[in-house]
């Protein structure tokens, strides 16, 4: 059996991570499960697997399950405990699938560690990529992309990466590819949210529209697969069928195809290098032509632009664009700014942070903080 560590065990990760786990009941055990509030949907989890720990990172809702609670499942509380289950010796594979800047810890914890980190929290590495990538590679830790896009890639360099020319992510331009500039002013958390082919937690789908998702793609990229930002290129494909390609001097291109269904590149990353059964239908291409590819507009898309600007100034400046947008997208779904502001309170953070070269943790976390509340100031301009 192995043993899992679920990290974001009620999210959109989490959940069709359950759904593969539920498939193969002789080969992987629920060994520890996280959530953050939702202490009635980690009950609910907590019957069914018997998990070994439940963390629920907010003290009040863990108090809450622990009351209601059940069996032997220990609760326990707080951002370290999320650390300890990352980390514990029983545990086999972390899945990292907790939403932002809070993931980055234990994400950094089971590398630590050494286990396989089947990373979906693509916050950890734009943070801290530097510090990530050497703990990977000292304590000998698996790291599996659990991004649909860097999955592909993975998969396409399991030949070998030589005479690699570039690597090229694709987009699917989110829910306002074809929205023009000027209508952008007036869309809504709810249009934000609708994504025409992914189901997703909210801060990740509203990272879609603004494509911000595909600029953290980008640094998540640089880090997982040690290049250049001239090596990374990036293609509007609105199907979301083709998951990503690499192209070699040769003139060859590799491309994965399937359905855009993250079961697939959980399983993966739950059986690699062998493949299981993931629950996702067989692609069926001659329901999906025309297949279409298109620059993307770095103009409607400001994050975009901001992203590739932070990782080739390198340092504190991915960290900073990734706390102010943070801050600027819950602020756009709480209402308190428009959905064209997310970028420009983005640059503006940027501009007004201090730019360092964050070494260690404690250095990464201050810049987050001193980022945040940049942010949540400019924030305030608006509303
Ligand atoms: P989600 O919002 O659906 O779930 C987030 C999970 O994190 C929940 O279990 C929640 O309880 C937990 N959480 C939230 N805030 C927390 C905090 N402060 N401390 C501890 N736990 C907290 O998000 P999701 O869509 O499942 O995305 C999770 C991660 O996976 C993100 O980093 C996202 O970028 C990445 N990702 C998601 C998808 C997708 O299809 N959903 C695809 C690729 C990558
Ligand atoms: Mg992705």
């Amino acid at each position: 059996m192995i043993n899992i560590t679920l990290l974001g065990a009620t999210g959109s990760i989490g959940q069709s991570t359950l759904s593969v786990v539920d498939l193969h009941p002789d080969t992987f055990n629920i060994f520890a499960l996280s959530a953050h509030t939702n202490w009635q949907s980690m009950l609910q989890l907590c019957q069914t697997y018997q998990p070994t720990f439940a963390v629920m990172s907010d003290a009040d809702a863990a108090e809450a399950l622990s009351n209601k609670i059940q069996g032997d499942t220990v609760v326990l509380s707080g951002a370290k405990a999320l650390d300890e289950i990352a980390a514990h010796q029983q545990t086999d594979y972390v899945m990292a699938a907790i939403v932002g800047a809070a993931g980055m810890a234990s994400s950094l914890a089971a590398a630590q560690a050494g286990k396989r980190i089947m990373l979906a929290n693509k916050e950890s590495l734009v943070l801290a990529g530097d510090i990530f990538m050497q703990a990977v590679k000292d304590n000998q830790a698996e790291l599996i992309p659990v991004d649909s896009e860097h999955s592909a890639i993975f998969q396409c360099l399991q030949g070998g990466s030589s005479g690699l020319s570039k690597i090229q992510l694709t987009a699917s331009g989110g829910p306002f590819l074809h929205t023009p500039l000027a209508a952008l002013e007036s869309m809504t958390p709810e249009q934000a949210c609708a994504h025409p082919n992914w189901s997703m937690g909210r801060k990740i789908s509203v990272d879609s529209a603004t494509m911000m998702n595909k600029g953290l793609e980008v640094i998540e990229a640089h880090y997982l697969f040690g290049l250049p930002s001239h090596c990374i290129d990036v293609v509007v494909h609105p199907q979301s069928i083709v998951h990503s390609s690499v192209y070699f001097e040769d003139g060859s291109t590799l491309s994965q195809l399937g359905n855009p269904d993250m079961r697939t590149v959980i399983s993966y990353a739950m059986s690699y290098p062998d493949r299981i059964i993931s629950g996702v239908p067989a692609l069926d291409l001659t329901q999906n032509s025309p297949l279409e590819f298109y620059t993307p507009d770095f103009a409607k898309f400001s994050c975009l632009r901001l992203a590739f600007e932070a990782l080739e100034q390198g340092g504190s400046a991915m960290g900073t664009i990734n706390a102010a947008n943070e801050i600027a997208v819950s602020s756009f779904l709480g209402g308190q700014i428009k959905f064209v502001d997310i970028a420009s309170v983005i640059e503006k953070t940027l501009e007004q942070a201090q730019h360092t070269r964050p070494e260690t943790l404690n250095a990464v976390i201050s810049n987050d903080q001193n980022a945040r509340a940049i942010a949540t100031e400019v924030v305030k301009a608006y509303a």
